[in-house]
């Protein structure tokens, strides 16, 4: 693969660059990093400048507000981005989640619906796959969802949903056929989390941050017209979710720790540890390390252009990205000494790292965790016998 921009890439790159420049205060990329979760309505407004101004959906059909560019050019995005570390898209499971699965399996009214929306920021997904009892192993789902002439029926529980506090929308899987067993017999809705019968309750995470929740669904009638795919082929439209969970994601979350690791090696030398030559040792290895995933990535989106769907090695990304970010911060923090065990307004960078190491362990969690990605690995990339 040649790693240089095309003509094209280059024209794209600077006129993002230019464009970032105007709309962030001058300061923006050295500024003090910011602790926690950017601010709900902020991060709204912001998503609604990058619509406007083109900068997302890249990939996505030019008919519903995306530019029908190549994932090259969302790779230039990610890494400008990151770079600056300027503020996300609001819509993490709309466009990295719902959105690539509806434009897959969607009906055109569907699209119509949903897609813009996502992109421009005002329609919020959350993702309702987990339950209590059913996370590694989602092909045991519970919730269940009977067909009622033009409406399915649903009642279950859902947890651990990311955004679920202020989405307007779910991605829900469902048991639709009574008495089916395993990846059978699943229904997969497009629910209205503003529809009556859906209760939401936050839960804390160990950052304090009330980011995800339980999701309680008492006869929340959903039409029939909002099953994505067939009614009882739900297992085939999550495994696609799933796909781009991990491999779209991949892609900005190593651009991102791209950033994270200047930040370490800004601390280091705050800290008076860059000139210790353990320190020095293990933010090299971190350094070859970051490497190998950045061309590991590009070797993914190779595979996208060609292919056009994420394929199982995406999990490989995912997998180092989550560890190697765990690494990070967990050095980062170490780093600070008996400073790193204060917290809030006072302590280092008001305790940036703190959170970001307790937010990273939540990383090889989510979106499949690091003994999953393993099988997935071994069974589908490297073709060894199945583990059960
Ligand atoms: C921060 C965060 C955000 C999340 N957001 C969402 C969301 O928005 N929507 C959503 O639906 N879910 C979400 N989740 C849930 C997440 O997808 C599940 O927690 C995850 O799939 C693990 O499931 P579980 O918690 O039921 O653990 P379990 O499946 O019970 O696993 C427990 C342990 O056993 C191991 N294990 C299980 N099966 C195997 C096996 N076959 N081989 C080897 N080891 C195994 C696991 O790796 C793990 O270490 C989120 C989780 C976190 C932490």
């Amino acid at each position: 693969m040649d790693f240089r921009d095309s003509p094209d890439e280059a024209e794209f790159r600077s006129e993002l660059r230019s464009w970032l420049a105007a709309e962030l205060p001058p300061d923006w990329g050295e500024r003090e990093p910011h602790v926690g979760r950017w601010d709900f309505e902020a991060a709204r407004r912001w998503t609604r400048n990058l619509f406007d101004a083109g900068y997302a959906g890249l990939t996505w059909p030019t008919e519903y507000g995306g530019r029908g560019l190549s994932p090259t050019y969302q790779g230039i995005y990610l890494e400008e981005t990151a770079r600056i570390d300027a503020p996300d898209h609001i819509g993490v499971i709309g466009l990295g989640m719902a959105g690539p699965t509806i434009i897959a399996h969607g009906t055109p009214e569907q699209k119509e619906t949903h897609l813009r929306g996502i992109l421009s920021g005002e329609t919020i997904f959350c993702q309702g796959f987990s339950e209590p009892g059913s996370g590694s192993d989602l092909a045991s789902v519970r919730t269940r969802s009977e067909r009622e002439g033009d409406e399915f029926v649903v009642n279950g529980q859902k947890v651990w949903s990311s955004y679920a506090h202020v989405a307007d929308y779910c991605i829900l899987l469902t048991r639709s056929e009574a008495g089916s067993q395993k990846h059978r017999g699943l229904t997969y809705l497009l629910v209205d989390m503003h529809s009556e019968g859906v209760e939401v309750r936050p839960l804390r995470q160990i950052t304090g941050d009330p980011e995800f929740n339980e999701v309680f669904l008492t006869d929340v009638r959903v039409p029939v017209s909002n099953v994505v795919g067939e009614v009882g082929g739900g297992w085939g439209v999550a495994m696609t979710t799933l796909l781009h969970e991990r491999g779209t994601l991949g892609f900005a979350l190593t651009a991102r720790l791209d950033a994270l690791f200047r930040r370490l090696v800004s601390t280091a030398q705050k800290t008076g540890a860059a000139s210790d030559p353990l320190v020095r040792d293990r933010i090299a290895d971190l350094y070859v390390d970051l490497q190998g995933l950045r061309f590991t990535n590009y070797r993914s989106l190779t595979a996208l252009m060609k292919t056009g769907v994420p394929g199982p090695e995406g999990s490989v990304a995912k997998l180092h990205w989550s560890e190697a970010n765990q690494r990070l911060t967990s050095l980062a923090r170490e780093l600070l000494g008996a400073d790193g065990q204060l917290d809030g307004e006072g302590a280092f960078w008001n305790g940036y790292w703190q959170y970001q190491q307790l937010r990273s362990r939540g990383n090889t969690i989510e979106a499949g965790t690091s003994e999953i990605l393993r099988n997935i690995v071994a069974e589908r990339v490297l073709g060894l016998p199945r583990s059960r």
